[in-house]
């Protein structure tokens, strides 16, 4: 198994990662990777970028050798309508939008309000990615987040940092399982993200290809395995 993409990575920009752009970039390039894209923290995650961070992209190159270089952004989903804390007008700069629940931007509800909020956020034109939908402090009914992400052509995304036990959420590896379940069940399309904080993180996927072969997930279902399928995950699609 070698995935060509990450689309969940953050810099020093983010406020709480240690990496610059450059170091980012060399790591994707040392694990063989065919597309980095850089997802800083929107504006109301305490210590990161401020929205003009985000209006200044054309300065960097597209390609550098042979890596294309893609700029997002990790929204966050502040109410039960799944409202996001960018603007139309920022969504346009942006290459592609990943949408995620954070305990320090909205508290947690119901599980049918943490599902509203995410599918509220997947409705969103131009969210195609829902990150570690994975977490017990946000529980989610899995059966209606897998059908809404299939039917609105969303991608949930697959978290490696989820599988490590130091992370922040809780109960990653168990809600993951039940997700990746339900979505074979319905033939809805993942994404793996590093979540990389740092850049040795960048494109190492090591928890995540374990648990994936453990369960046979399929490949064609896996955004990550060929850049054919980059596109369904990207703004205009
Ligand atoms: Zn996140
Ligand atoms: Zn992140």
């Amino acid at each position: 198994m070698k995935a060509l993409v990450d689309l969940h990575t953050h810099t020093v920009a983010s406020g709480h990662a240690y990496s610059t752009w450059n170091e980012n970039v060399k790591a994707a390039q040392k694990k063989g990777l065919k597309v980095l894209g850089i997802s800083e923290h929107a504006p109301m995650m305490p210590g990161t970028c401020k929205e003009i961070y985000f209006s200044n992209f054309k300065v960097l190159p597209e390609y550098v050798g042979e890596l294309r270089v893609l700029n997002g952004i990790e929204a966050n989903i502040y109410d039960f309508h799944g409202n996001i804390d960018v603007s139309e007008e920022l969504c346009l700069k942006l290459d592609y939008i990943i949408a995620s629940l954070h305990t320090v931007c909205i508290e947690s509800g119901s599980v049918a309000q943490n599902t509203a909020a995410v599918i509220g956020a997947m409705r969103n034109p131009y969210v195609k990615i829902i990150g570690h939908p994975d977490d017990d402090q946000f529980p989610l009914d899995y059966e209606e987040i897998v059908q809404a992400a299939k039917a609105e052509k969303v991608a949930l995304e697959l978290n490696d940092s989820s599988l490590n036990p130091l992370c922040a959420r809780k109960g990653g590896e168990k809600n993951i399982r039940k997700l990746l379940e339900k979505c074979v069940d319905h033939k809805t399309k993942i994404i793996m993200g590093t979540d990389s904080h740092y850049c040795d993180e960048v494109g190492r996927f090591r928890d995540t290809y374990k648990l994936l072969e453990e369960i046979k997930f399929p490949e064609k279902l896996i955004i990550n395995m060929d850049l054919q399928q980059l596109p369904y995950v990207l703004r205009k699609h």
